[in-house]
């Protein structure tokens, strides 16, 4: 077996990296360290530390939903990017940063409003999209850009 074979992907419970083959990413592969699925269809949400460690350590693309819960336009997107985790995942892990509990995040993205989605890939941005989507528009939209 040699590296390409493998992934690592990060746990969305309890941020433990983990190796997965790639044969077996669509097997629901669990986490060797709590035991619960690596996938479980759902968006995770990041603070300051999991997002470092999902950004740096993930060798799946990342799409984060940068939100707040104020705002009026990402409450609304919210259940479409849900769906859209369903079908993207495996292939990407999707996450939300909630702007206003990690304003430095925000920052470091230069986020001017929100929702604003970023792809990244292998830890540098390599899209981003600001104002809502639904559902199929994000999943067409991070899978031309992924
Ligand atoms: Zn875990």
């Amino acid at each position: 077996m040699t590296a390409s074979d493998t992934l690592h992907i990060v746990c969305p419970h309890c941020h433990t990296t983990n190796r997965v083959r790639r044969d077996q990413l669509g097997a629901a592969p669990d986490c060797g360290s709590c035991h619960k699925a690596l996938f479980t269809g759902q968006s995770v949400a990041l603070d300051a530390a999991s997002f470092e460690r999902h950004l740096g350590r993930s060798q799946v693309p990342l799409l984060v939903d940068f939100w707040a819960p104020w705002c009026g336009p990402c409450r609304q997107m919210a259940p479409g990017f849900e769906q859209a985790a369903a079908q993207l995942e495996p292939g990407m892990r999707l996450a939300k940063v909630d702007t206003e509990a990690v304003p430095a995040l925000a920052g470091r993205y230069g986020i001017r409003s929100i929702p604003t989605l970023i792809l990244f890939k292998d830890g540098r941005e390599v899209a981003r999209q600001a104002g809502a989507m639904g559902a199929a528009d994000i999943v067409r939209w991070a899978r031309s850009a992924g």
